[in-house]
């Protein structure tokens, strides 16, 4: 028997990068995942490759359809696992970044975490094992030039964390943050393009430049955050509560 067999895990943004994998590293642990996202095309395409798992629409910015995505998905067991991965970045100098813009990437990456977590507080506080794994960024933990609206965001989801963490302590609910250095995906690409477009630089040179924020000198590939989503998942993984667990090759913090 696997561990997370019956066990039921949504993933927002389940359909592509991160996501997409953590989806794929949770089913081969035995959960039924859900993947959430607003493309139900895309999700359900995703969802057919990987067993056991079925698409919901959900957009993380909308009341209302958090609330139906999350009604169905509880509609066999309760959710015991969810992923809070869905989120957006852009870039921009501060002197230049406008309030519309700075609330757009707080709406999806904070409040959005927040909505999707109090649809399954009732679950949660009440499970016998229960896990929320947020997806922060290394941008939570340490502030860089051009995405003050990003960092104040993930700096936030690691805040959110640390509370639930210690509110939920005597449930067997854990409450956990990922924070990854850049890694290889569709939002890896726009920072790429970003800096081809902004400095004139190739490719190579544009990964090159990503990469050295990493004392390892590369990208993360998407496995590696989904091994640690995995971990976190396991039955013996319980102690490990309220933490903000930095995946950039070395980088203190
Ligand atoms: P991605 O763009 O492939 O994934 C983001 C997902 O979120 C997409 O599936 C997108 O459709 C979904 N999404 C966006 N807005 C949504 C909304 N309103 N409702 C529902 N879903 C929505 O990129 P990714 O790198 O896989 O990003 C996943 C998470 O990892 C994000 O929270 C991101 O901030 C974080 N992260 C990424 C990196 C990186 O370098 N790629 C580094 C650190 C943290």
């Amino acid at each position: 028997m696997a561990h997370l067999d019956g066990k039921t895990a949504v993933i927002t943004g389940g359909g592509t990068g991160i996501g997409l994998a953590i989806a794929k590293r949770l089913a081969a642990d035995g959960a039924h995942c859900v993947l959430m996202g607003r493309n139900l095309e895309r999700l359900q395409e995703k969802a057919a490759g990987i067993d056991r798992a079925r698409a919901e629409r959900c957009d993380v910015t909308d009341p209302d359809s958090v609330r139906k995505a999350f009604a169905a998905a509880r509609e066999t067991r309760p959710v015991s696992i969810l992923v809070n991965n869905a989120g957006i970045a852009s870039s921009a100098p501060f002197h230049r970044m406008s309030e519309d813009e700075f609330l757009r990437i707080q709406d999806v990456n904070v409040t959005g975490v927040f909505r999707c977590t109090r649809a399954v507080t009732d679950d949660l506080r009440a499970a016998d094992y229960g896990r929320v794994i947020n997806i922060s960024s290394i941008a939570g933990l340490s502030g860089g030039p051009y995405i003050s609206h990003y960092c104040a965001s993930k700096h936030a989801v690691i805040g959110m964390t640390r509370a639930l963490a210690a509110e939920w302590a005597k449930t067997q609910t854990t409450v956990n943050a990922i924070c990854p250095g850049y890694v290889r995906t569709e939002m890896a690409e726009g920072a790429i393009r970003t800096i081809i477009e902004k400095t004139g630089a190739t490719r190579d040179q544009a990964i090159a430049e990503l990469a050295k924020s990493n004392p390892q000198g590369r990208l993360l590939e998407v496995e590696e955050v989904a091994e640690i989503a995995g971990w976190l998942c396991h039955p013996d993984s319980r102690s490990v509560n309220g933490q903000a667990i930095a995946l950039n090759g070395g980088h203190s913090m």
